[in-house]
């Protein structure tokens, strides 16, 4: 048996051309996009590289982007006088704050200052608890896209067997509470779980988000499983018969001959972030102009 591979690129692509649509309505019923602010305090290479690429995703989908950049050196007062004019905007639908920041500054405190209503990273205490409480809100980007991955690929959620490996508040706790609410039987493992072999051998959905490379291996996967990788791990260089040096925490060659359907690293769960991002932004542009 060889494992469907999912392909996230694609769904990914589905949802950008969903969320264009949905754009294109949103002007003409409002006369305005809606928009995305990024914050981003410092210059780290890498947060510069995300942000850049959630700015022209915008630019893409037609969603108006507001880029703001402060120095490293900013202060807190300063960060805060910028969430707190940005949630007031109505031209401004979404906010995120791109962690890590400087460390004078404390992520934390900082993103829950974003009005919950605008918070489309889904990161904030307000919008944690309004998925743990079955309210509805904004949902953590990543695990949104994984359920998305999981209903493009025909996996059926209720009733099945899932584990998720990782317990971050990033991903496993809200990727847990997705599948609870799609009605799975849920288990959470992490790294003071005992024979984690055994306990990921149960799943009929097996999600690893945990940053260790191919640490997940073959004989721990159900026969025809649904797998989903979340991992992303740069080792010095590419796999035998592999381009990318990119891998996930599953062992992808030795999953592939067991499970029903795997997300592959690079090009799986990684290109749904952004897409769920987009989506997020129009949703929260419409509840903010009263509808549905
Ligand atoms: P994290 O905050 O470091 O959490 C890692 C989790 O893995 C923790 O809950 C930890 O358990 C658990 N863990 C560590 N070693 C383990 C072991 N030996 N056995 C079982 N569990 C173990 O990481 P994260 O933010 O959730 O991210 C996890 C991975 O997903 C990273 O590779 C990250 O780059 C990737 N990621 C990708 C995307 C994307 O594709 N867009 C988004 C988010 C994350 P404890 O809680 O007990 O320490």
């Amino acid at each position: 048996m060889s494992a469907t591979i999912i392909d996230g690129k694609q769904v990914a692509a589905e949802v950008r051309a969903e969320v264009t649509r949905e754009v294109e309505a949103f002007v003409e019923r409002h006369g305005r996009p809606p928009g995305l602010a990024t914050i981003l305090v410092g210059e780290d290479a890498a947060s510069a590289v995300y942000v850049g690429g959630k700015q022209r995703a915008c630019a893409e989908v037609g969603i108006k982007g507001f880029d703001h950049r402060l120095p490293a050196d900013a202060s807190r007062a300063e960060v805060v006088a910028l969430i707190e004019r940005l949630n007031a905007d109505p031209d401004v639908s979404g906010i995120l704050c791109q962690l890590p920041v400087p460390g004078h500054l404390d992520g934390v405190e900082l993103t829950n200052l974003i009005d919950p209503d605008k918070d489309v990273d889904g990161l904030t205490v307000a919008s944690a608890g309004r998925l743990a409480l079955g309210l509805p809100g904004l949902r953590s980007c990543t695990p949104a896209g994984v359920i998305r991955l999981l209903d493009a690929a025909g996996v059926a959620i209720e009733g099945a067997e899932a584990v998720v490996i990782g317990r971050s508040n990033l991903f496993g706790k809200p990727m847990a509470q997705l599948l609870l609410e799609r009605n799975a039987t849920v288990t959470i493992a992490h790294s003071r779980t005992t024979d984690l072999a055994d306990v990921a051998s149960r799943a009929d959905i097996l999600i690893a988000a945990v940053g260790r490379a191919e640490m997940v291996r073959g004989d721990w996967i159900k026969p025809g499983a649904a797998v989903i990788d979340v991992g992303i791990n740069r080792l010095a260089e590419p796999p035998a018969g592999r381009s990318s040096a990119l891998v996930g925490d599953i062992a992808f060659d030795e999953a592939l001959a067991v499970a029903g359907a795997i997300t592959p690293v690079p090009g799986g769960v990684g290109p749904m972030t952004i897409a769920k991002l987009l989506d997020n932004t129009v949703q929260a542009a419409r509840l903010q102009a009263g509808e549905d």
